[in-house]
Order: structure tokens, then C-alpha cells, then sequence
């Protein structure tokens, strides 16, 4: 049963000193209990508190993590919507290949290599699925080797046979795979397999019931890194489920569903567009483990992009450090721009800048991850911001001119901007990073 607010209160020191970053103990205690709050931001809690607190400080929901070299963790989400605080651990998107696919290698080689580039961060595939479909042991076994000849993914290892699995996670190469998945008829085998082998367990039934059943058998055997496969075969009955799953988790603490969610996006889809449709609805609610049938890298791509938005923190936008940035090796008299430090912005400028193939400097100001106008509107990209990075990153030392091109969002401020750069010259730059190029042909 988890604990109130006041029966965690009773257990901690009440010296209200604030260094847990709340005014008092009480109001740590009842964060603690609305699981918005983590136990070692009190430094002084003791021991015996601790353990009577664990369950009260255990995640709602399980962090598991899939893979060694390359790995993934999954689940300790502690909110039903991203606006509350955040969603902390993106899902993990998988590709499912047949052990008896000609094209196993290849598509094993994909995963490996696959990644696109947005705002500064590499987005990747996360694991590899292999299934059993041959129904053979040996044909699995093989697969599950060749496979890992070719990626250092953490596997998803698919079969009902116990046998199978045994003779697949031999030749896994012990990088804490997924086994899926335990059912009413193998949920004792297929535990001692997780088990001896450190790996993870999904447990499948068609009911919440059904899995919570299954999630103590697998504890009770020992194996506490567990996901959960709700069967589904449609986007209502996957929202439904998922849902119902992390309502139960967060809201009522009920700890035998408290564990991320696997989903097989393509289970009931008519084409590959279905199947997206049914990943993006699970990135947004609340699979940990999404699993493709196809890859279309214009689909995952689109995936990709959908997760990182949905897992960014809503209060800290992604940011690049301020400073002055150097595009195509820029000579002092080459131009200056400035913009914010809000990382769609800035690398949607610097891309413009490099694509068009001029020297540039790029002066990018401390406005807290906002856009250009958005920053303006909230104080953070005014005349004296700007006015503070030319003097900071010591942009006089750099160029051998003295003019600055701002944003055309922001030509409001050019005036103030002289004034507190005597002897600029403020130039008005394109209000679209995309006219750029243009813009830069007419530097003198
Ligand atoms: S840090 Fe601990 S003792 Fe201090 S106010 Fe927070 S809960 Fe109380």
C-alpha cells in the first residue's frame, strides 16, 4: 500500500531547512506521496526511514533498461500528461525482422547504422526484433548469431518456445535482451530463462487482469525487469489499454502494472501508413517499446521527430550554448548575425548559412531556449541582450567591421541597439532563416 503524504511526514527529520528545494517537510511529503518527488532530494533522512519510505520512493512505473554497449531504458514516467512536468524516458522504436528473412543481415545492419541528425542531437533505432517464425530452433538460434554479427542493438528475442529462447539467448551475446513473451502456459520457463540470463521479460495476455497475474508470477520467480504487452488489435484498443495501464500505475500505484509497455504498431494495420499512424499514437500514449514491421526512413524519420518533441521538457527547450559561432572558417570581415540560442532556431539559421556556402559569424545570445520573437516578447532578446554578447564573447577581437545584422522579427530594436552599440551600423536582416542565402549575396 502506498503511503499518505503525513504517514511519510511522520518518518522524515521536520526540520523544514528547505535543502530538498521545498519550503517544508510536509510539502516534500506530499510531493513524495503524488510521486513528483524523488526521496534523495533530502539529504537527511535516515536509514530506517528509508526503508520504511522504499515503496513510497519506488518509481511508479519501472525503469528498464534493454542493451550493454548500446542501451535504452524505458518507464519510470511519473505524469499522465507531458504539460503536468515531463515524460522522462522516449520510447525505444524496434525493428521486427523473421528469423528465416533473407534480408535478416541487412536489416540487422540498418539499426545498427541508421541515424539522422536534428537540432544537434543524433536520432537512432533502438532495437532490433527478432521472431521465431520458422517455428525451428536451430533457424532461430542462427538468426539471433547473424543478427549480432551485425549490431550491438539490444535484441528483442520473439518466441512462445521456451527451447527456442534458450537456444536464442546463448547466442545473444549476453547484451540484456528483451524476451518476449510470457503467457499463461510458459510463465515459469521463460522467468528462469530472464532470470539466468539477466535479461528483461514481456509478459502478453488479452486482459489488464491477465498481466498483473502474469507480473507476479514473474516476480515471485525472481525477475523484476518486466514489460507489459496489453494484446490489441486496434488504435481504440491500444488507447484504451495503454491508458488504463498508466492510470492504474500513477494513480492508484497499483505495482503489478507498473511497468513500461511493449506494442507491435503494425498488429491490425491494413499498409505502412497504418502502422506509423499506430506508432505516433503510441509514442504520444504511453509505449516504452514501439516495434515496426516496415522501415521507410521518410516514416521513421517523422517518428523520430514526433518522439523527441514529445519527450523534450516542455519548461527547458532545447537550447545550444550562447557564444559566437564560426560558419564556413568566416574572415573578419566577413558578416555578423545574431540570433537566440533556442536550438530549432539556431540550427536553422546556421544551416542556412552554411547550405548558401559564405563565411559567417553567427553571434548566438543567452535567451533561455526561446525563439526570435518569442524571446523578444518575454525581455530575453532585446537591445541590451544583444548589446551584452557582442561585449561577452568578445566579437570586436574577431572582426574588423562594425555591423550587425538582426533578425527581421525584431527590426523594432535597431535603434535601441545603436544606442547601446555606439558606431554600429544595425542592419536589418530576412524575418525567415530560409531567405538567408539571399540576403548574405548582398554582403559588401
Ligand atoms: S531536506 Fe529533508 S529535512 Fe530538509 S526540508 Fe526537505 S525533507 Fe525536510
Amino acid at each position: 500500500m502506498p503511503l499518505s503524504g503525513l504517514e511519510i511526514y511522520k518518518l522524515l527529520p521536520k526540520t523544514n531547512c528547505k535543502e530538498c528545494g521545498f519550503p517544508t517537510c510536509l510539502a516534500f511529503a506530499m510531493k513524495l506521496a503524488a510521486k513528483q518527488a524523488e526521496l534523495a532530494a533530502c539529504p537527511y533522512v535516515s536509514e530506517e526511514a528509508k526503508q520504511a519510505l522504499a515503496a513510497a520512493a519506488a518509481p511508479p512505473i519501472r525503469l528498464v533498461t534493454l542493451g550493454t554497449e548500446r542501451n535504452f531504458a524505458v518507464g519510470n514516467e511519473t505524469v499522465l500528461f507531458r504539460h503536468e512536468k515531463t515524460f522522462y524516458h522516449e520510447p525505444g522504436l524496434a525493428l521486427r525482422v523473421k528469423d528465416n528473412d533473407p534480408a535478416l543481415e541487412e536489416k540487422a545492419a540498418l539499426v545498427e547504422s541508421f541515424a539522422v541528425e536534428r537540432v544537434g542531437v543524433d536520432l537512432t533505432m533502438n532495437a532490433l526484433a527478432i521472431e521465431n517464425a520458422s517455428g525451428d530452433v536451430g533457424t532461430f538460434a542462427g538468426a539471433v548469431a547473424k543478427a549480432r554479427a551485425k549490431t550491438k542493438a539490444p535484441f528483442i528475442l520473439m518466441s512462445d518456445s521456451p527451447d527456442a529462447m534458450k537456444a536464442a539467448l546463448e547466442k545473444e551475446g549476453g547484451m540484456k535482451p528483451l524476451i518476449y513473451a510470457a503467457s499463461d502456459g510458459n510463465v515459469e520457463a521463460m522467468a528462469a530463462l530472464a532470470k539466468a540470463h539477466g535479461a528483461s521479460l514481456a509478459v502478453k495476455a488479452e486482459t489488464l487482469d491477465g498481466l498483473a497475474a502474469l507480473t507476479e508470477k514473474a516476480t515471485a520467480a525472481g525477475v523484476e525487469d518486466l514489460v507489459l504487452h496489453p494484446v490489441h488489435n486496434s488504435l481504440s484498443g491500444a488507447l484504451a489499454a495503454f491508458t488504463q495501464l498508466r492510470r492504474l500505475a500513477l494513480k492508484k500505484n497499483f505495482r503489478p502494472l507498473g511497468y513500461p509497455i511493449i506494442t507491435f504498431a503494425g498488429a491490425g494495420a491494413n499498409s505502412p501508413e497504418e502502422e506509423t499512424i499506430a506508432a505516433a499514437q503510441a509514442i504520444c500514449k504511453y509505449a516504452g517499446i514501439i516495434v515496426l514491421d516496415h522501415f521507410d526512413p521518410a516514416d521513421v524519420y517523422a517518428l523520430m521527430t514526433l518522439r523527441q518533441n514529445i519527450y523534450t521538457d516542455p519548461q527547458k527547450p532545447i537550447q545550444v550554448s550562447p557564444g559566437l559561432y564560426e560558419i564556413n572558417n568566416p574572415k573578419p570581415g566577413d558578416p555578423l548575425l545574431v540570433t537566440t540560442n533556442f536550438s530549432l532556431t539556431y540550427f536553422s539559421v546556421a544551416g542556412e548559412v552554411e547550405g548558401a556556402g559564405k563565411p559567417a559569424w553567427l553571434l548566438v545570445t543567452d535567451s533561455e531556449g526561446m525563439s526570435v520573437l518569442t524571446a523578444w516578447a518575454a525581455g530575453k532578446f532585446d537591445a541590451e541582450v544583444v548589446a551584452k554578447a557582442v561585449k561577452n564573447f568578445q566579437v570586436e577581437s574577431k572582426i574588423n567591421h562594425h555591423k550587425i545584422i538582426i533578425p527581421g522579427f525584431v527590426a523594432t530594436i535597431s535603434g535601441e541597439l545603436e544606442e547601446e552599440l555606439p558606431g554600429w551600423e544595425v542592419l536589418v536582416g530576412p524575418r525567415e532563416a530560409v531567405d538567408i542565402p539571399a540576403y548574405l549575396k548582398l554582403w559588401q
